[in-house]
């Protein structure tokens, strides 16, 4: 079973938070050659009874030397090519941006499912952020906590229906 999903998004909305809840310790790979595919990173994820590999798009700092929307193009682009499933992470404090904007576009044109999940939602904060989730046209955005385990019943729910 070589099941693959792809956690992408702008910096900061919480894809290794997410990453991390998913793998744990179960860090199957890092990757620390130069170049492309040093901040990239690859695990097995577990949730409850699904194991699937999860790749983290990370920094963005190093690898190209054009433009930080160029450089997130090309490492989402090779992340979901390759995965059967992609979590769009937006940040619904922070609310929807050029950036989230700019990718959401191109995704509604890839073939991978995407799903959209709305993270930093516990409290009330993420309110009005998740509402304007919507506008991504990619669907009804998840409400999701990364840091604090909200939402996983929903990500299960996709993974499994998508397996
Ligand atoms: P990445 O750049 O998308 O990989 O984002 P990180 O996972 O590094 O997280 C960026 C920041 O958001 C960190 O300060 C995290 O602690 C914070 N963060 C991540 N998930 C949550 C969440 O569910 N709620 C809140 N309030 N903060 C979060
Ligand atoms: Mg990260």
């Amino acid at each position: 079973m070589d099941f693959k999903v792809a956690i992408i998004g702008r910096p900061n909305v919480g894809k290794s938070t997410l990453f991390n809840r998913l793998v744990g310790k179960r860090l199957a790979l890092v990757d620390d050659q130069p170049g492309v595919t040093r901040d990239r990173r690859e695990g097995t994820a577990k949730l409850y009874d699904l194991t699937f590999t999860v790749i983290d798009t990370a920094g963005l700092e190093e690898a190209f030397d054009n433009s930080l929307e160029a450089r997130m193009r090309v490492q989402t682009e090779q992340a979901v090519d390759e995965a059967d499933l992609a979590f769009l992470v937006v940040d619904s404090r922070a609310g929807i941006t050029p950036l989230d904007e700019h990718f959401a576009q191109w995704l509604r044109k890839s073939p991978t499912p995407v799903f959209v999940l709305a993270n930093k939602c516990e409290g009330r904060q993420g309110d009005s952020g998740f509402m304007d989730a919507y506008r991504l046209g990619l669907g009804e955005p998840v409400p999701i906590s990364a840091e604090h385990g909200l939402g996983m019943t929903d990500l299960y729910d996709f993974v499994d229906e998508q397996m």
